[in-house]
């Protein structure tokens, strides 16, 4: 007894000693971040993610067969601490049980069925890790560039765990020393094994498992803060400190970013990893590594150098790397540069590349995969806003885009004085605001820079114009006075440019009384909606398709059968993903008589994005396949005869690879309002809604 005491209390001395230093090097990493104050509010929100995600492991189910094994892991590992703290009371007494339940059946039978469920599991593991190597999918495997050494070296030590608890407990079985009876089956059957060996061996067995147990966990636990498992232990704390409710719709704003601050030692987003947020480090901390987001990312799908998961890898290396340095003396401004600063790598481009930083979407699919609520979003956009506005770099297409915001008020620069031209095919006038908006006037008609300008989202604009109009919505336009949201200004880390936009609009809006608005376009819906209420801009503001799906609802647009045929419906990022803005669009098209709908494989929040956001619409694709020709290829793929979306992005980006196709005779692509509008009457010919 004296010798299972003394090696089972040495080896839990040294494991905690090993893996409690590493731990408090850990977190006096992670607390080196910058400050960010705004990721304790909200706590019924947080608990409520605690107990969903954490507990429930409600994003893992997104993908069913991996889903459920890591919950029984998970939940089994819970479980079997009771068999740890068993562990440890047989150390000291043979017939050691936990107390009150110690002897129950359930409790018995509980742990059997979750040792018996892990080592299922790690069989599924082992499958899914074959079938996914990277050797044999390169790209195509998720766990392209992960550590795939460590996590066949979890999986042997979990399955240690499991194999000398039975062998231990099997062996109590026939020495007596056992608690449970037949309930606990899976004991008994290795129990039965054992037995012809006789009592003598099975005590030293059972004193043998017992230590090899104890060895087994130990090790692991010095494993795990050592390695991308510490996600065990981060994970539950990231899942807690993560922006509520999710990480989508509008961009984090760093505390850094507050442009009416700003001294000569201030520094926009992140150009070195002190420059990152505590929870940004914290982030980089908790990746498992699991490739869901790199599965999902339309950049890495189409053959361009962006992985999410291999972003948060880099900078998790450099963060490890810098760590002697980032625990050294703080600055003198309270950054966290040891005065130092400008010789330790820069995010970009000595840990990521510029090809990497500038492909992507923002489309948010990694956010919406991520298990463990990483913001790849957020700390991607970071990096820009350090390049554009620190560094004045960024791909040369994009200034154009940039000066004409600036200077035109439009990413086209073709100035406000053409923004009322779409109203010249109407048969009816449409008040555009001068000074206050007349109170018989209900909604502001939020147009956009794509949906009053760019020739084929005009058709789209005017449809849904007619519309509002036949249904007896008043509403006006701002016409000259409606500028650019500042979106794709933001999204490519202009955010001083995004700002100045913004308030102007927002100054705009203001003066004019406008309190509701219905916005065409998803990016101004996002903005105008999520991100000018942290400007001072609070309106109440819907989406053309949530208004056009209660319209429809309140019978004050009656479908008719001016359509006919199937559609796909195309998600756009902004709209369904980023604002869940996904039943509205589907409601409108299961009204209209003559549409049959196919969803294409990608739907809903695993949308696939067209190529145009994060900005990317104006810069040049010279990586890899277009994203707008593989999403467009998957909307094809459906047989549909219509292309349908409720973006004026999507909508160009959609209809140009159709045209790529040469698919345009057969196929059309319609935003959802065409399609409506056409349903209702046949004021529009379908050649003219033909882009
Ligand atoms: S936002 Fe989209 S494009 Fe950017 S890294 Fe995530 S999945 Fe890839
Ligand atoms: S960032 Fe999230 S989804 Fe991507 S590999 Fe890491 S844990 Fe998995």
């Amino acid at each position: 007894m004296l010798v299972r005491i003394v090696i089972g209390g040495l080896l839990t001395v040294a494991a905690f000693a090993i893996a409690g230093r590493r731990l408090w090097y850990l977190f006096r990493l992670i607390r080196s971040g910058r400050p960010d104050a705004g990721r304790f509010r909200d706590i019924p929100q947080r608990a409520w993610a605690e107990l969903a995600e954490v507990i429930g492991q409600r994003k893992l189910f997104k993908r069913t067969v991996p889903g459920i094994a890591h919950a029984f892991t998970f939940w089994g590992f819970t479980l079997l601490m009771f068999t740890i703290l068993e562990a440890y009371g047989d150390l000291f007494d043979k017939h050691f049980a936990v107390p009150l339940i110690g002897h129950t059946a359930v409790l018995g039978f509980l742990e059997d069925f979750f040792a018996v469920a892990v080592l299922v599991a790690l069989i599924v593991f082992t499958v899914i890790r074959l079938v996914s190597s990277p050797a044999r999918r390169e790209r195509r495997s998720r766990f392209y560039g992960s550590h795939t050494g460590a996590a066949w070296l979890t999986l042997l030590m979990i399955a240690l765990v499991i194999v000398t608890l039975l062998g231990y407990r099997g062996a109590q079985t026939n020495t007596g020393d056992f608690p449970y009876g037949w309930w606990a089956f899976a004991s008994h059957l290795v129990g039965r094994a054992l037995h012809p060996l006789g009592t003598g061996v099975n005590s030293v067995l059972e004193t043998v498992l017992l230590l090899a147990n104890i060895a087994v966990i130990m090790g692991f636990l010095v494993f795990v803060v050592h390695s991308k498992h510490l996600h065990i232990i981060a994970a539950p704390i990231n899942v807690a400190t993560s922006r509520r409710p999710r990480a989508l719709g509008p961009l984090y704003s760093t505390p850094n970013m507050d442009m009416e601050n700003v001294d000569e030692n201030t520094v926009f987003g992140a150009g070195h990893i002190e420059d990152l947020s505590w929870k940004q480090l914290l982030d980089l901390a908790t990746c498992t590594e699991c490739g869901r987001c790199q599965d999902a990312c339309p950049a890495w799908n189409t053959g361009k150098p962006l992985s999410p998961k291999l972003v948060i890898m880099s900078l998790r290396d450099n963060l490890f790397s810098a760590g002697p340095r980032l625990l050294g003396a703080k600055g003198a401004n309270g950054s966290n540069a040891d005065g130092d600063g400008n010789n330790a790598p820069t995010l970009v481009p000595e840990t990521i590349t510029p090809d990497v930083l500038w492909s992507c979407l923002t489309c948010g699919a990694c956010v919406e995969q991520c298990p463990v609520d990483i913001e790849h979003v957020d700390t991607i956009v970071d990096m820009r806003r350090y390049e554009v506005l620190m560094e004045s770099r960024f791909p040369s297409e994009a200034g154009l885009m940039l000066r004409n915001i600036e200077n035109q008020g439009d990413p086209w620069g073709l100035g406000g004085a053409k923004r009322t031209e779409w109203t010249a095919g109407l048969d009816f006038e449409i008040p555009v605001v001068t000074g206050a908006i007349p109170d018989d006037i209900e909604y502001l008609y939020w147009v956009g820079c794509a949906g009053a300008l760019d020739e084929r989202a005009r058709k789209a604009t005017q449809a849904t114009a007619r519309m509002l109009h036949d249904a007896g919505v008043t509403f006006a336009i701002l016409g000259p006075k409606e500028s650019c949201t500042g979106d794709p200004a933001r999204r490519i880390g202009n955010e001083y440019l995004y700002q100045e936009q913004a308030k102007a609009n927002i100054a705009t809006m203001q003066e004019a009384g406008v309190r509701k608005i219905v916005a065409s376009c998803p990016h101004c819906f996002n903005s105008i909606a999520r991100e000018y209420p942290a400007l001072g801009g609070n309106f109440e503001v819907l989406h053309h398709s949530q208004l056009l799906s209660r319209l429809v609802a309140e019978g004050k647009l009656s479908p008719g059968n001016g359509f006919a045929g199937s559609v796909t419906y195309h998600d756009p990022c902004y709209l369904g993903r980023h604002n869940r803005v996904f039943d509205e669009p589907r409601a409108v098209l299961s009204a209209i008589p003559g549409v049959s709908q196919i969803e294409m494989h990608r739907h809903r929040e695993k949308s696939f994005c067209c190529g145009a956001g994060g900005a990317r619409m104006w810069m040049e694709e010279n990586i890899g396949t277009r994203v707008n020709v593989a999403r467009t290829d998957e909307a094809l793929g459906t047989g549909a005869d219509v292309v349908s979306t409720a973006c004026p992005y999507c909508y160009v980006m959609i209809d140009d690879a159709v045209k790529a196709a040469g698919r345009e005779d057969d196929v059309r692509v319609l935003d959802l309002a065409q399609v409506l509008d056409e349903s209702i009457g046949a004021r529009v010919s379908p050649t003219e809604t033909r882009g």
